[in-house]
C-alpha cells in the first residue's frame, strides 16, 4: 500500500485538507473517485486515483469510489468491471463505499421538484438549437425563455409527465432558473434534466428522463457527505453552479470544490472518446493493448502499480496546466524496477557462434547472478556450449573505430563464461552473416583467479542447443508526435507511429526464461525490461512484452 512521503512538501490540495482537519473544520476527510464507466481508465485517471485514493491512506479515511452513470447511452458494465479492477490494482480499496450516481436517481428527482417548488426551477420547450441560440455567447447575454415563467404548478405537472414518459425526446427539459445574463455562461438557466428512453445499466427502464452531470455531481457528493471535491481546472467555471445548487437546497453537507491541472502526456491522447476510436477502428488490439496508456495497457505492458504511483508523485499535484514528458514515465518504471527485476539473458537477433576450439559434445554450466548490484538475489546455473547465440549487432565484419565487441581478430568476453576471439565468420549468398567462428581461452573463466583478464566488450549469449526459442514483443510510443492531437485540422491518428510494435519470432532465451510468468518482470542483459504477456502466454511458454528499455532512446537522440 502506497505511503505518504514526508520529505516531500505538501501539495496545495493536501495542504487544505491539513488546515481543515487542523482547525477543525472537518473530523476527517472524506474524498471520491467519480469515474463515468464510458471507457477505460488511462494514465490521467491514475493522477485522480493516486490524488484522491492517496488522501484516504495517508488520513485513514475513506476514499468513496463512485460511478457517474448518468449518461445510459454510453456506458456498459464491462466498463464498470475494468474500472473497479484497475483501480485494486493500483493497490487502492473503497471497502464498502461503493456507489453509484444512479443509486440517488429518486433523491435528485425529489430535490428538482423541490427547486420547481422554490420557483427555482422550470420546464422549457424550447428546442436544444433554440436553447442554444439563447444562451448567448461570452460578449453577449442570454435570453431568457418564453417558458421560463410558468406557474410552479404547471412546471410540477410537466415534470412529473416528463417522467412518466408523457412526452417525446427533445420536447421538453427542466433547467435552474438562475440568471441568462450572468457573465458565467453556466449560470445561464443551465439544463438538469433530459428525456431520453434509453435502457440503462442499472435502473434498467424505470427512468425515461436523466439528470445532467453538474446537477448530479454536487448533490452526490453531498449525499455521500464528500468533503473535498477534487477536479480538474475545467470544472472551475462550474464550481459556481456546483454552489448554487446546494446553496440554494441548503443541503446538510457542502463539499468544497478544488480544481487541479490534469494530466498531459506527450506521445498519447488522453481523450477516452479518441481512445475509443483507437479501439474500435481496430488501430490497436483493444483497450488493453500494450501500446494504450489505458491502466489495462500498461499493466498488460509490463508496467507495475508502484511505478504508475511514484510517477503520480513524481509530477506532484499544481494548478496550471502543463505537459509531461513521456520519458518521465518511463523513467518511473525504470526506477522501480531497476532494483528488483532479476537478469536473465536472451539474443533478441541472433547469429550463430562456434568456438572451434570447445569440444564437440561438451557442455558446462556457469554461474550467473541474477543481479550484479543485489548480491541477496542470488544466482543461477547457465548453461554453456561449443554453439552460441549472440546478438547480430554484437559482430562486425568491418569494426568502425569506436566498436569495442566482436570483430575479426578481436576478444570480447562472454558475460559469466570466457574470453572469445574471433578467427573467421560466414556469409550467405546475401552478405547476411550467418556464421561466427571463435577460439576461448579456458584461463578466462568468469569467476576463475586469473579469469578476470579485462577486454574491452562484454556480450550477453545463450547456448544453442537448449536455447528457450520465443516470441518477443518490441514496444514504442503509439504515436511518432508529441502533442497527436494539437492541432483540430489533423487527424491524430495520422501521427501514428507505424514502428510502434515489432515481433520478434525467434529470440533465444536462456532456459530459466520459460518459468518466468505474467506480472513478473525481468530485465534481458543490454535489452530492457520485459514481461510475459498475460494475454498470449501459456504455462512454460511466455510470449515476452517490452516494457521499457534500458535508457530513453528518444530524448537523447
Ligand atoms: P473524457 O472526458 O475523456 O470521457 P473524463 O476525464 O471526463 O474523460 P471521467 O471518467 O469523468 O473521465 O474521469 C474521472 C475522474 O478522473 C474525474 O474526476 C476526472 O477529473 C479525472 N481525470 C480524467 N482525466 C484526467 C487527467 N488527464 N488528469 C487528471 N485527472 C483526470
Ligand atoms: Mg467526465
Amino acid at each position: 500500500m502506497p505511503a505518504a512521503t514526508p520529505e516531500k512538501p505538501l501539495d496545495f490540495i493536501r495542504q487544505i485538507v491539513a488546515d481543515d482537519l487542523k482547525n477543525g473544520k472537518h473530523a476527517q476527510p472524506v474524498t471520491r473517485f467519480p469515474p463515468e464507466p464510458n471507457g477505460f481508465l488511462h494514465i490521467g485517471h491514475a493522477k485522480s486515483i493516486c490524488l484522491n485514493f492517496g488522501i484516504g491512506v495517508e488520513n485513514h479515511s475513506p476514499c468513496h469510489m463512485r460511478f457517474d452513470d448518468t449518461n445510459p447511452s454510453k456506458e456498459e458494465t464491462e466498463y464498470v468491471e475494468s474500472i473497479k479492477n484497475d483501480v485494486n490494482w493500483l493497490g487502492f480499496t473503497w471497502g464498502d463505499k461503493l456507489f453509484y450516481a444512479s443509486d440517488y436517481f429518486d433523491a435528485l428527482y425529489d430535490y428538482a421538484v423541490r427547486l420547481i417548488k422554490m420557483d427555482k426551477a422550470y420546464v422549457d420547450q424550447l428546442s436544444a438549437e433554440e436553447i442554444r441560440a439563447y444562451r448567448g455567447t461570452l460578449t453577449e447575454p442570454g435570453r431568457e425563455s418564453p417558458w421560463r415563467n410558468r406557474s410552479v404548478e404547471e412546471n410540477l405537472r410537466l415534470f412529473e409527465e416528463m417522467r412518466d414518459g408523457k412526452h417525446t425526446e427533445g420536447s421538453h427539459v427542466l433547467r435552474l432558473k438562475i440568471d441568462m445574463a450572468s457573465p458565467n455562461i453556466n449560470m445561464r438557466d443551465p439544463v438538469i434534466y433530459r428525456i431520453l428512453f434509453a435502457h440503462h445499466h442499472r435502473t434498467g427502464d424505470k427512468w425515461c428522463i436523466y439528470p445532467m452531470y453538474d446537477y448530479t455531481h454536487c448533490l452526490s457528493d453531498s449525499i455521500e457527505g464528500i468533503t473535498h471535491s477534487l477536479c480538474t481546472l475545467e470544472f472551475e467555471d462550474h464550481r459556481p453552479l456546483y454552489d448554487w445548487v446546494l446553496d440554494t437546497l441548503q443541503t446538510p453537507c457542502h463539499p468544497r470544490q478544488i480544481e487541479f491541472a490534469r494530466l498531459n502526456l506527450t506521445y498519447t491522447v488522453m481523450s477516452k472518446r479518441k481512445l475509443l476510436q483507437l479501439v474500435q477502428e481496430g488501430l490497436v488490439d483493444g483497450w488493453d493493448d500494450p501500446r494504450m496508456l489505458t491502466i489495462s495497457g500498461l499493466r498488460r505492458r509490463g508496467y507495475t502499480p508502484s511505478a504508475i504511483r511514484s510517477f503520480c508523485q513524481v509530477i506532484g499535484i499544481g494548478k496550471k496546466e502543463s505537459w509531461i514528458d513521456m520519458s518521465l514515465l518511463e523513467d518511473s518504471l525504470r526506477d522501480d524496477l531497476n532494483p528488483t527485476a532479476p537478469r536473465l539473458m536472451c539474443v533478441l537477433n541472433p547469429v550463430k557462434l562456434v568456438i572451434d576450439n570447445y569440444p564437440a559434445g561438451q557442455s558446462e554450466m556457469l554461474t550467473a547472478h541474477n543481479h550484479p548490484q543485489n548480491p541477496e538475489m542470488g544466482g543461477r546455473q547457465v548453461p554453456f556450449g561449443r554453439e552460441l547465440y549472440i546478438e547480430r549487432d554484437d559482430f562486425m565484419a568491418e569494426p568502425s573505430k569506436k566498436f569495442h565487441r566482436l570483430a575479426p581478430g578481436r576478444e570480447v568476453r562472454l558475460r559469466y563464461a570466457y574470453i572469445i576471439k574471433c578467427t573467421s565468420f560466414i556469409s550467405d549468398e546475401n552478405g547476411e552473416i550467418s556464421e561466427i567462428h571463435c577460439q576461448y581461452d579456458p584461463a578466462t573463466k568468469s569467476g576463475l583467479p586469473g579469469g578476470e583478464r579485462k577486454v574491452k566488450g562484454t556480450i550477453h549469449w545463450v547456448a544453442a542447443e537448449t536455447a528457450f526459442d520465443c516470441q518477443v514483443y518490441l514496444y514504442d510510443r503509439l504515436f511518432a508526435a508529441p502533442h497527436p492531437d494539437a492541432d483540430k485540422d489533423v487527424d491524430f491518428k495520422s501521427h501514428l507511429n507505424p514502428n510502434s510494435r515489432l515481433l520478434i519470432e525467434h529470440a533465444k532465451g536462456e532456459p530459466a526464461l520459460k518459468d518466468v510468468e505474467p506480472g513478473q518482470p525481468v530485465q534481458f542483459e543490454r535489452n530492457g525490461y520485459f514481461s510475459p504477456d498475460p494475454v498470449l502466454s501459456a504455462p512454460g511458454q511466455p510470449v515476452f512484452n517490452r516494457a521499457v528499455t534500458l535508457r530513453d532512446s528518444w530524448t537523447k537522440g
